[in-house]
């Protein structure tokens, strides 16, 4: 997803009249094209993972199209703090894992059968498998990056490796063979504009895991509530830039952000 257009208010200098610029975004979408067997021309067949990334960057899509900022820099995803922007994304990827969502959009191209519930629950459990080591290693990604920029000197006795053992020793359950040597390519924070903002994988993950779980508490068709969709559609969507994004979640949510959903989401709850 990227913005094309975004939306402010153009004065007109001869009248005095204003008017509204339109927001325009736009989804480039490398997935699955319609194919041709045996002359027979079939539709386009999404994986599930096609459909969350279509649910997530349309997430970004309304963030920037359902704005009712006029100013151009906190306008639509403008402006919006780098550890929030994917709020809107990753929350829009939970309704790919809700069984009434799924049972409306799926079907066998042979048979129409919609997805039978023990392959939702397989995709489950898959989706879970070894959650808990996948959330480790990203924590201990995200604390490596952000030692390494605020508390880490060059010239001082610690190697950048020997930081990153030390993490290791806090939040690794798998500690990695000697030679490894990961801080060599981890191309995201030293050459990929993650430097210091690695946390903000998972921070987003909170946020977006935390604003969902008011639907699922307030849910009274399937986990769609009219009302609560209003409250975040003026409270997240709306206001882009426009204040910080915590003070936008507060107001949408009623409280600082928890864990709790986060944990629920990826099947660790009860650990
Ligand atoms: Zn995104």
């Amino acid at each position: 997803m990227d913005d094309a257009v975004t939306r402010r208010r153009i004065e007109n200098q001869q009248t005095a009249n204003h008017v509204i610029q339109i927001p325009v975004a736009y989804l480039t979408c490398n997935f699955s094209a319609p194919v041709t067997i045996n002359q027979q021309s079939r539709p386009a067949l999404f994986t599930h993972n096609e459909v969350i990334v279509l649910f997530h960057e349309f997430g970004h899509g309304l963030h920037h199209l359902l704005t009712q900022v006029e100013d151009l820099g906190v306008s639509g995803i403008n402006g919006v703090e780098w550890d929030a922007v994917e709020l809107p994304s990753q929350f829009m990827e939970n309704f790919c894992w809700e069984w009434d969502v799924l049972t409306g959009m799926t079907q066998h191209i042979d048979t129409g059968e919609p997805l039978p519930r023990t392959l939702f629950d397989k995709m489950l459990k898959a989706k879970n498998f070894q959650s808990g080591l996948q959330m480790l290693r990203q924590i201990e990604f995200a604390l490596f990056d952000m030692y390494v920029h605020f508390d880490f000197k060059p010239n001082g006795v610690k190697t950048v490796l020997q930081l990153l053992n030390d993490i290791r020793r806090d939040v690794a359950v798998i500690i990695p063979p000697d030679f490894n040597r990961f801080p060599n390519s981890f191309a995201h924070i030293f050459a990929g504009g993650y430097a210091a903002g690695y946390y903000s994988y998972k921070w987003a993950e909170v946020l977006s895991a935390d604003a969902y779980s008011m639907f699922e508490e307030t849910a009274s068709d399937g986990v769609v509530n009219a009302a609560t969709g209003s409250h975040f559609l003026e409270e997240i969507l709306a206001v882009g830039g426009s204040r910080s994004a915590l003070e936008s979640f507060i107001a949408f949510r009623g409280r600082e952000p928890e864990l709790d959903a986060l944990l629920r989401h990826n099947g660790m709850e009860t650990a």
